[in-house]
């Protein structure tokens, strides 16, 4: 075989650049797998390592300012290697700062990524599947039968779409936290949630510490030991003060039932160190009263754990309502006297549909929901939107 660079001698397993059918996104590659990639074309290590610096470190995708490599591999690397983002096709800021990004998946599907902006730190939503088979009944997606995994490079790509609209937008905004807290649950496509996961931490490219990254799940336990091999934080949708009540809100709780999840979370916490978020929805009626308040500070009793209490979001249709911001106040209040780590979650974003469980997968949604230019953060004004 002819080498394909002066400088490369290719091995004898290496593939003659012709045979390759197209050319790969290279957003769906870890380091490891694209190095992997180019020796299967004779391609040593570092050859990985310098694309990574240039998409991820310098933003530069047009291989011909890739100036450090040869001619010769630059023309070589437009056979093998493509940058395609998915296409952004709407984008909306809340007046409090919140932004979502829509993103076209291909086949008229949609999905959403969200960032929320607090003091310390700009965190990102990223969905990881197109609708939902978990079907929790407080969730809008959950609504929308699941209709595809998404694969690491729409993951990857969603990320990259929204830093690289905060470069644009030249305010020094950089995304400092990750939460797979979207559309989907991410231990039902774990295999590409974990690949995107090592992309965001990989030291040459992003360089995101673990820590700063979370896998939220509604407890599809035989997946979740993942969250500990990868050394990032678990949430967990709890949403229930005990087994019966959970199972009414989230099916998948008569699957794997909540004694042996909060079993699950123990060991997670065993091997890591780290407490585990527990997210609860507070529903007016069923989950919201202050003997709920008690039960769940009991059943939370020998778990490492803080709880994130939010308030329901309201969509049409959804058959629950969000308790009085008394009845909120008054449920966290409970909580804390008896002792619990316990975090009110301020809602962000109702105005222009990001808030948690309100993403949908319809291109075009947002559109036909709202004035963006007349909303108000804290009103109901999610109830007023027409024809739902
Ligand atoms: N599928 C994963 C991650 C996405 S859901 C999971 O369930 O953990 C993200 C969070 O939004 C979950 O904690 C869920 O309980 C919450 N959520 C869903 N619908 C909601 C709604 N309508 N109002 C408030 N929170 C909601
Ligand atoms: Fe799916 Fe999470 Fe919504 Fe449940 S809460 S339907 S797991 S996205």
């Amino acid at each position: 075989m002819t080498p394909m660079e002066a400088n490369v001698t290719p091995t004898s397993k290496s593939i003659n650049l012709s045979q390759i059918p197209q050319p790969q996104n290279f957003y769906s590659f870890t380091l490891e797998t694209l190095q992997e990639y180019f020796k299967k074309f004779g391609k040593e290590k570092f050859r990985a390592q310098q694309v990574y610096k240039w998409v991820y470190e310098m933003r530069i995708t047009d291989i011909d300012q890739m100036t450090n490599l040869s001619k010769d591999f630059r023309s070589e690397l437009k056979k093998l290697l493509t940058f395609e983002l998915p296409p952004v096709i709407k984008h909306l800021i809340s007046v409090d700062g919140t932004q979502k990004f829509l993103f076209d998946v291909r086949d008229g599907n949609s999905v959403e990524a969200v960032i929320i902006p607090s003091d310390d730190r700009l965190t990102l939503c990223l969905s990881s599947e197109i609708g939902c088979n978990m079907s929790c009944h407080f969730c809008y997606t959950g609504k929308q039968k699941l209709k595809r995994r998404l694969t690491a490079d729409e993951i990857v790509g969603q990320f990259m779409q929204v830093h690289d609209s905060l470069n644009r937008a030249g305010k020094g905004q950089r995304i400092s936290n990750i939460v797979f807290m979207g559309m989907g649950e991410p231990l039902d496509n774990s295999d590409e949630v974990f690949k995107s996961i090592d992309v965001f931490h990989a030291q040459t490219g992003i360089n995101l510490s673990l820590k700063k990254i979370t896998v939220s799940t509604s407890g599809l336990i035989p997946e979740m030991y993942k969250i500990a091999q990868a050394k990032v934080r678990l949430a967990v949708s709890l949403n229930g003060y005990n087994n019966d009540v959970r199972s009414e809100v989230m099916p998948i709780n008569k699957k794997y039932p909540l004694a042996d999840l909060l079993d699950e979370c123990k060991r997670y916490h065993r091997a890591t160190g780290e407490k585990i978020t527990m997210e609860y929805v507070l529903l007016a009626g069923v989950t919201d009263q202050i003997d709920h308040a008690r039960q769940l500070v009991r059943l939370l009793k020998d778990v490492p754990c803080k709880v994130n209490l939010i308030p329901f979001n309201e969509h049409p249709g959804a058959g629950f309502t969000r308790p009085s911001d008394e009845t909120v106040q008054a449920f966290h209040t409970e909580c804390m006297n008896l002792g619990a780590q316990v975090l009110l979650r301020r809602t962000m974003g109702r105005d222009i549909f990001a808030a948690c469980g309100q993403l949908s997968t319809k291109v075009g949604r947002t559109e036909e929901t709202m004035d963006i230019s007349n909303s108000k953060i804290g009103g109901n004004n999610v109830r007023s939107f027409s024809g739902r």
